[in-house]
C-alpha cells in the first residue's frame, strides 16, 4: 500500500492564509482526540502557544469528554489555554484540529468543527478520513507535533522553550522515546532544534515516561499477570493480550490513563507479533489496542472496526465482553493472514 501524501505547497499556503485571515481578537479554538495522549495535547499546546505568540488574544483549547488531563501532562506549558470541553468556544472564528483521524474522536466537537467558517486539521494518521477545510495530514511524519512545528515555521514564530517543550513531549512519546520506524533523521534534527532551546530532556522523561502512582504500579502487575499468549494465533506468528476493567482501575483507585501505556510492556513479549490490549471504558464497551513488530497492518483490522491509526500501532472502540472483543481481533488477523 502507498502512503498518502505530504501536504502540498498549496494546503501549506492556504493553512498560513487561514491563520492570517483571523484577527488578533477573533475566537480561535483548538481540538485534539478524546483521551488525550502527547502528541494529542504536546501539538495543541505548543501551537497554540505559538498562535499567541503572533499576537492572537482569545485562544481556547479542549478535547471531547471528562476533563481529565493525564497527569504526565499537567504541567505541560500552555496548559492555562486548556478548557473544559462545554467552555469551548460555541462559535470561533477559526479552529484547529490536532492528531484527530477521524471526526468520531471528536465527540460532539465534531459538530463544532461542521460548522466554523474555517478549520485546519494536522494530523499524520494513514487513515485520516479526510475532514476539515484546510487539511495537513503527513502520514510520514512521526507525530502531529512535526506539522505543528512546520506550520509555525512558515508563520514566522520562532522556536522557543516552552513551545519547544510542547512539541517534544509530543515527538518523544509518538516515537516510543525515538525508538520507532518513524525515528528518521528529519525527528532527530526537530529533536535537536527543540533541545537547543534550553529544555532538559531527562527532565521531561522523568516526568512523562518515568513517574506513575504506586498504585499505578501494582495494577499494572496484576493486568500484565493475567496476560495470555497464543503461539498459533496471528497465522502463527503469535498473538499476545490482556484486558483491564473499570473494576481493576477502581480496586487500584487509579484513572484510566494510567493503562495507556499498558501496551509497551505487553508488546515486548517475543513470541508474539501482534498485542492487543482490551481496556473497558463503560459497561460493554472496550478501547483495544493494537501493535505489531511488522508481519500485520494492524490498522486494517483497526478501520475494519470502525477504528483507525498507523500500520503496527491502531486502535478502535469494542463492544460485548472482553472475550468477543478478542475473538474478533482473532478471527480479523486470521482473514488478513491466511
Ligand atoms: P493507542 O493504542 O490508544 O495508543 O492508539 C494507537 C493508535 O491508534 C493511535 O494513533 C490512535 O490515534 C489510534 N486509535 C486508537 N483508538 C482509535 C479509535 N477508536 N479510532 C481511531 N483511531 C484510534
Ligand atoms: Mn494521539
Ligand atoms: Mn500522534
Amino acid at each position: 500500500m502507498s502512503l498518502p501524501s505530504e501536504p502540498t505547497a498549496e494546503q501549506w499556503a492556504a493553512a498560513v492564509a487561514a491563520v492570517r485571515s483571523a484577527g488578533a481578537d477573533d475566537e480561535v479554538q483548538l481540538f485534539c482526540h478524546v483521551n488525550p495522549d502527547g502528541d494529542a495535547l504536546g501539538s495543541m499546546l505548543g501551537f497554540g502557544l505559538g498562535l499567541r505568540r503572533l499576537g492572537f488574544t482569545r485562544i481556547r483549547a479542549t478535547f471531547p469528554g471528562d476533563f481529565a488531563v493525564p497527569s504526565p501532562y499537567a504541567a505541560l506549558p500552555g496548559a492555562d489555554l486548556l478548557v473544559p470541553e462545554p467552555e469551548a468556544f460555541a462559535d470561533p472564528r477559526l479552529v484547529v484540529v490536532f492528531d484527530v483521524a477521524s471526526e468520531s474522536r471528536l465527540g460532539a466537537l465534531a459538530g463544532r468543527l461542521a460548522a466554523a467558517p474555517c478549520s485546519i486539521v494536522l494530523d499524520h494518521h494513514a487513515s485520516n478520513t479526510g475532514f476539515g477545510d484546510v487539511r495537513l495530514v503527513d502520514p510520514r511524519a512521526a507525530a502531529t507535533s512535526v506539522v505543528a512545528e512546520q506550520l509555525l515555521a512558515r508563520l514566522g514564530v520562532e522556536l522557543d522553550r516552552e513551545i519547544a517543550e510542547c512539541l517534544y513531549v509530543a515527538l518523544a512519546t509518538d516515537t516510543g522515546s525515538f525508538k520507532f520506524d518513524m525515528t528518521t533523521v528529519a525527528v532527530h534534527e526537530l529533536a535537536a532544534r527543540l533541545i537547543a532551546t534550553g529544555l532538559r530532556p531527562g527532565e521531561i522523561s522523568r516526568r512523562v515516561f518515568d513517574s506513575r502512582p504506586f498504585g499505578a504500579m501494582k495494577l499494572t502487575g496484576e493486568v500484565l499477570g493475567r496476560a495470555v499468549l497464543e503461539p498459533a494465533a496471528a497465522g502463527g506468528r503469535g498473538m499476545v493480550w490482556t484486558w483491564a476493567t473499570l473494576a481493576d482501575l477502581e480496586r487500584h483507585g487509579q484513572p484510566p490513563y494510567v493503562l495507556d501505556t499498558l501496551i509497551d510492556p505487553v508488546r515486548s513479549v517475543a513470541e508474539a507479533d501482534v498485542s492487543v490490549v482490551v481496556k473497558q471504558v463503560a459497561a460493554g464497551e472496550w478501547s483495544v489496542s493494537l501493535r505489531s513488530k511488522g508481519a500485520v497492518d494492524v490498522s486494517g483490522v483497526a478501520v475494519s472496526q470502525g477504528g483507525g491509526g498507523h500500520r503496527l500501532a491502531a486502535g478502535f472502540t469494542g463492544y460485548g465482553e472482553a472475550d468477543d472483543v478478542v475473538a474478533t481481533v482473532r478471527r480479523l488477523l486470521d482473514e488478513y493472514l491466511n
